[in-house]
């Protein structure tokens, strides 16, 4: 490593915090390298049993900023069966990922932490609740069920929590949030999180919160920063098809050298392995290294025998590497601060510099959070197909022969293999296979023939009020009402008909009379796609659909048999 870099406010460790040892290595066994910005604020004054009303999407690491001081508040030993903490989310996506995290974090405590949410058999909550539990997860229906059966009781909550309340109050919960918070006992400490803050969610706040600290992140800054002449663009690519992406990616854009940023040290020694079967030349680099590594890393990397590094912020910190042409956001990262100052990492020096960024399809909110601090636009674009690596890798090719032939070196010394072939071959011919033979040398990612289905960002609500969790999927809080179940519609006709998710939307939105904004997740693969529309609207949708044109051609649209695609 070299230099000191302007790396963004260091600010404390995990392991400043007075947090118990248990829940501690739980974060080093995540991987997890320092806290995220909110994190950084909310975690000491909700230690000191502040109410909280924190302004914070997903994706900014707001759930542990919840629960790791949450976690404090159980007690040592044997526990009673009342739960100390109950947080209340709009969906049962939504509860079973926050229980699953909380339950990740309080491991070394022998935390038990229950989601309790509308869809489930309500009796093995039931058994959960009388056996003991010290977290409740819930959908605020559920919720109400449970506290007017006698089954959750209040009495011993310390902690409550509203997640996403801007998301619970658009779907109806507005009541039984009133309901549930005039259960709790009189001394508790409330938090509220909310991605937007109009007036209603103010107005809860004002009742239920008592001279709360007020955290926001990813507020729009005074005055857009200043970014450097960085190219910006991003690809909207599921989790699991992450690594395809990213290698087509690298594909295509052919880095001479490129950063690949992760979240956490696992995330890193994971995509390093992988990326490395993929052939890539791939080096680790994260805070759990000793020095003595991370100076081979860079040693390789000046030298050139690898051409990637993949890290985390912490361990980039301070790097300065000369010949460095892409940094590549293997997630988005959870502060636009820490955008800025990964892309800061190209462009210097009047360079040209590439910043992609992968984005998984609930991550819009913070999309949008960085193109507001930046004041720029990051352009989405369609990741490669297999057809685009071809073409790249043949533009690669002839790249290579157009240079080798204008370094007029010593060509000369292969006159004698063409000429011994030249009776039985015509030349043509010949320079074809010394073509292919060129082609195999540049990298492409030929073997992977499957095309990646093509997705898009969640849309936002206009107004701002959805949460970025759970997509269009959002079925059943345990309420009718403006939650929809949502149903899957098979389309034939996919990409290799040129269809695109406008296409599909637009057919949709044309012919059924839903908007845009109706239409949930859309899978697109080769011969067919998938939509997902409110169920309440699904045979209408099918019917119009099978009447209709889409890219000018007729279709077979049935409802989607295989739901668990
Ligand atoms: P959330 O905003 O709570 O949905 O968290 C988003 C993601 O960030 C989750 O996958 C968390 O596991 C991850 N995460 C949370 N805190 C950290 C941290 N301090 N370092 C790395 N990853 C984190």
């Amino acid at each position: 490593m070299s230099g000191h870099d302007e790396g963004p406010d260091e600010g404390f460790r995990f392991d400043d915090l007075p947090l118990r040892d248990e829940v501690l290595s739980a974060l080093v066994q995540l991987g997890y390298e320092e806290p995220t910005p909110i994190q950084r604020e909310a975690i000491p004054p909700l230690l000191e049993g502040r109410d909280l009303q924190g302004q914070a999407a997903t994706g900014t690491g707001k759930t542990a900023a919840f629960a790791l001081p949450l976690l404090e508040r159980l007690g040592e030993g044997e526990r009673g069966p009342r739960p100390v903490a109950l947080v209340l989310v709009p969906t049962r996506e939504l509860a079973m990922q926050v229980s699953q995290a909380i339950h990740t974090y309080g491991r070394g405590l022998g935390a038990r932490v229950l989601p309790v949410y509308g869809g489930q058999p309500i009796w093995r909550q039931l058994k959960e609740l009388q056996r003991g539990v010290d977290v409740v997860v819930a959908t605020p229906g559920r919720a109400v069920d449970h506290i007017g059966r006698g089954t959750l009781v209040l009495d011993a909550l310390q902690v409550v929590v509203l997640d996403e309340a801007d998301e619970m109050l658009d779907m109806g919960f507005s009541e039984d949030l009133e309901t549930i918070l005039s259960a709790t006992p009189d001394h508790h400490q409330t938090l509220l999180f909310s991605a937007t803050m109009p007036a209603r969610i103010d107005g809860l706040a004002r009742r239920y919160l008592h001279d709360p600290v007020r955290v926001t992140i990813g507020r729009e800054d005074a005055g857009a920063r200043h970014t450097p002449a960085v190219r910006q663009s991003a690809y909207v690519a599921s989790r699991k098809h992450k690594p395809a992406a990213l290698g087509r990616v690298l594909d295509v854009e052919a880095p001479t050298a490129a950063i690949v940023f992760c979240g956490t040290r696992n995330e890193v020694d994971e995509l390093t392995e992988i990326m490395n079967g993929r052939g890539y030349r791939a080096e680790a680099l994260h805070g759990g290294m000793s020095q003595e590594q991370r100076d081979r890393v860079m040693d390789r990397l000046r030298a050139e025998t690898a051409d990637l590094l993949v890290a985390t912020d912490v361990a980039a910190r301070g790097l300065d590497i000369d010949h460095l042409t892409h940094v590549i956001n293997y997630d988005v990262p959870s502060a636009p601060e820490s955008y800025v100052h990964r892309i800061g990492r190209v462009g210097r020096a009047g360079r040209e510099g590439v910043a992609i960024t992968l984005v998984e399809p609930r991550q819009q909110r913070l999309v949008k959070a960085i193109e507001r601090h930046t004041g720029q636009r990051l352009e989405v674009e369609s990741i490669p197909t297999v057809a685009d690596l071809r073409a790249r890798r043949l533009e690669l090719t002839r790249e290579a022969l157009r240079d080798r032939l204008l370094a007029e070196d010593d060509l000369d010394r292969f006159r004698g293999v063409l000429e011994s072939l030249g009776d039985e071959f015509d030349q043509f011919e010949l320079s074809l296979a010394a073509v292919a033979l060129a082609y195999e040398t540049v990298r492409g990612g030929e073997d992977d023939e499957t095309e990646l289905p093509e997705i898009r960002l969640d849309d936002a609500k206009a107004g701002g009020g959805a949460g970025g969790k759970g997509g269009g999927k959002r079925a059943g809080g345990g309420r009718p009402g403006p939650a929809t179940d949502m149903a899957r519609i098979y389309i034939g006709a996919g990409r290799s008909q040129g269809i695109r998710p406008k296409d599909l939307v637009g057919a949709i939105a044309n012919e059924s009379g839903l908007s845009g904004r109706d239409v949930g997740n859309i899978e697109i693969t080769p011969n067919f796609s998938l939509v997902e529309v409110p169920a309440g609207a699904a045979d209408e949708v099918i019917r119009t659909l099978r009447t209709t044109t889409i890219k000018g051609r007729r279709a077979t649209v049935r409802p989607d048999r295989d739901a668990k695609r």
